[in-house]
């Protein structure tokens, strides 16, 4: 058994998360055709995921010709064209997209209305920034991962609108804010689209692992805000594992006993695989 048990009270699902979950959940015990689906999957919880698909719900990426039934957008959006396929579709849609995923749409949106060349901040392939990134003019949106991929003599542009992936960590954003303002010829706009959730669990997580012998760091591998959170961790404590469940605890093979150990969790994660893992290591040698 651990000598000390630090929970992270942060930890698991986010607002967004849950009401895309509860709502997926209603829909499915309404529709007794069980014809539901999700436009990729719901959440980056395989778990959830599966539970979800056993009572029900299927995924798909993309409409097809005649597709009927319902359609729930997920909680990371899709693109702007997508949206407009199911417009033009006969399925019912249920548009679960997080408001704060959305304010990020609306904030490449505005720029791009505005003439501004708009810089993404974050994963070009996470599908949150695919979404956001079509709302921007094809030719005026870049999307960078840090200040070290910024170009700035290759942007056609002197009106700059910059924005973020919602869940990466705020000094990456502002540090490409602040490269910008260096040039006095810029004139620069940045729309700060960060999530604070995410943050208070970048920032909780952060001050266990530096207090604890072995760190977890729960939620899926397809969680970029549960590796964004594991990667903080191992900058500060390189014992920081990121798991699914307990399982890949017991397949580590390690002894906690004696151990200080710190446990967080990403913004998908439930409650229930958050607890698994907690009475899993308290019970643990
Ligand atoms: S992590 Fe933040 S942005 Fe992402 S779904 Fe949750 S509340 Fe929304």
């Amino acid at each position: 058994m651990p000598k000390k048990l630090i929970i992270s009270d942060s930890a698991g699902v986010c607002f967004g998360v849950e009401k895309a979950i509860t709502t997926a959940e209603e829909v499915l015990n309404e529709n007794e055709n069980k014809n539901v689906k999700s436009f990729g999957p719901l959440i980056h919880n395989p778990q959830v995921v599966n539970i979800l698909q056993d009572k029900g719900l299927s995924v798909v990426d993309e409409i097809k010709k005649n597709e009927k039934g319902t359609i729930i957008i997920r909680a990371h959006g899709i693109p702007n064209y997508q949206e407009k396929d199911l417009e033009d579709s006969d399925v019912n849609v249920i548009d679960m997209t997080c408001p704060i995923v959305k304010k990020l749409q609306f904030a490449v949106k505005y720029l791009s209305d505005n003439e501004y060349f708009v810089v993404i901040v974050g994963n070009s392939k996470h599908p949150e920034v695919i979404g956001a990134k079509s709302y921007g003019r094809k030719d005026d949106v870049i999307v960078i991962k840090d200040k070290n991929e910024l170009k700035v003599e290759s942007i056609p542009s002197k009106k700059i609108g910059i924005v973020a992936q919602t869940t990466i960590p705020k000094e990456l954003f502002w540090d490409v804010v602040e490269i910008f303002k260096l040039f006095k010829e810029y004139k620069v706009k940045a729309i700060d689209t960060l999530c604070d959730d995410i943050n208070n669990k970048q920032i909780e997580s952060k001050e266990i692992a530096k207090d604890v012998d072995i760190m977890f760091v729960i939620g899926g591998k397809n969680s970029s805000n549960t590796k964004e959170i594991a990667d903080i961790c191992k900058y500060v404590n390189k014992n920081t594992y990121q798991i699914e469940t307990f399982k890949e605890i017991e397949d580590l093979n390690m002894s906690l006993e004696n151990k200080v150990v710190g446990i967080t969790a990403g913004a998908s994660t439930p409650p229930w695989l958050i607890k698994q893992t907690i009475d899993g290591v308290l019970q643990s040698g």
